[in-house]
């Protein structure tokens, strides 16, 4: 588990002072920057029989079990589809529905037997939740006694882009510990060596956060990216209806980050800033912003936000996306309607 470079001190910092680690961290930053990938290596760090500074040895037999997924010492906790809504769904037009990927509660009931057992190896064992956001109420409340009564010797770090969406009652157990977005030549040099075309445009798009760069440098995301963005930057306004009909289930979360940067930047223009997103749209940028009621791009942005939440569960894309797009003729067609 070889940490990014851009995530080599914070880890270093808590390595260096394993003798005061709390019960519970949260590691929380912008989506994309790899913070699942830091939680990993901090554990495979901390689980190590022979660690060279803050990195695991790879050599080990816990570094082996590491790297072969059966550590005893270390759980990792992740989404599961949830069933009740899948079989809700039943009739539904299956291949259009995204499925809804939640924590439930049975995940975190069964971790209660590798929380009692003795640890095996280094005397720590290490919890890893990821994405905390998506637990379930009861399994965040079942969650919560645990930390309420941590286990000796044991790290649980969640993960989480949305940390404000976590009980407060969570997340004030736990260590905050923000991840930053890398300087952009560290990120653009990463992204250079993955191989990925065009990085610099790749890292603007994702907003500096190489690993959502490189995702979004896939060419089936390039293409959605410039369908989206035709539309967005029309002279004479998105067309909803037509643009809606060819909107399907998986593309729409995609489609509304594309909104969301997008308005985002026109956002920037109007207070002077440059675009941050969209380099290559920055004169048509311009021009929306100047016709753009700001009020009504705020509000848009804080829908586009609430929107990405839902878009993972089943509702009607292309209603969805018409309604956004109608909110963004309004904002930026320059007249009050
Ligand atoms: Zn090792």
């Amino acid at each position: 588990m070889i940490p990014f470079p851009w995530h080599r001190a914070a880890l270093e910092r808590l390595v260096a002072d394993r003798a005061r680690l709390p019960h519970a961290l949260l590691v929380q930053g912008t989506q994309g920057i790899g913070k699942a990938e830091f939680a990993r290596a901090l554990a495979a760090a901390l689980l190590c029989e022979t660690p060279q500074g803050a990195l695991a040895c790879g050599k080990c037999p816990s570094c082996h079990w590491f790297s072969q997924g059966n550590h005893p010492d270390f759980r990792e906790v992740i989404p599961e589809i949830d069933q009740e809504e899948d079989e809700a769904e039943a009739d539904a037009a299956k291949a259009d529905v995204k499925k809804s990927l939640v924590i439930k509660i049975d995940q975190i009931r069964a971790l209660a037997d590798f929380m009692a057992l003795t640890t095996h190896r280094s005397g720590l064992r290490v919890l890893l939740i990821h994405p905390a956001e998506v637990l379930q109420s009861n399994a965040a409340n079942a969650l919560l006694k645990t930390l309420e009564e941590p286990p000796p010797a044991t790290l649980i770090v969640l993960v989480s882009d949305q940390p404000a969406r976590l009980l407060p009652t969570i997340r004030s157990r736990c260590r905050v510990l923000p991840l930053p977005t890398p300087p952009a030549n560290e990120a653009m040099a990463w992204l250079q060596a993955e191989g990925v075309e065009e990085p610099r445009t790749a890292l603007a798009v994702a907003g500096g956060a190489p690993l959502l760069a490189r995702e979004l440098a896939a060419p089936e995301e390039v293409a959605l990216r410039r369908k989206v963005m035709a539309e967005l930057t029309r002279p004479s306004g998105a067309e909803p209806l037509t643009f809606a009909e060819r909107i399907d289930r998986p593309a729409l979360d995609r489609t509304i980050y594309w909104m969301q940067t997008w308005v985002q930047d026109l956002l920037r223009v109007r207070v002077g800033a440059g675009v941050r997103h969209h380099l290559e749209h920055e004169s048509m940028a311009k021009a929306k912003a100047r016709a753009a009621d700001a009020d009504r791009l705020f509000d848009l942005e804080r829908e586009l936000r609430a929107a990405r939440r839902l878009a993972t569960h089943p509702l009607n894309a292309r209603l969805l996306a018409e309604h956004l797009l109608m909110t963004y003729n309004r904002a930026t067609s320059g007249t009050r309607t």
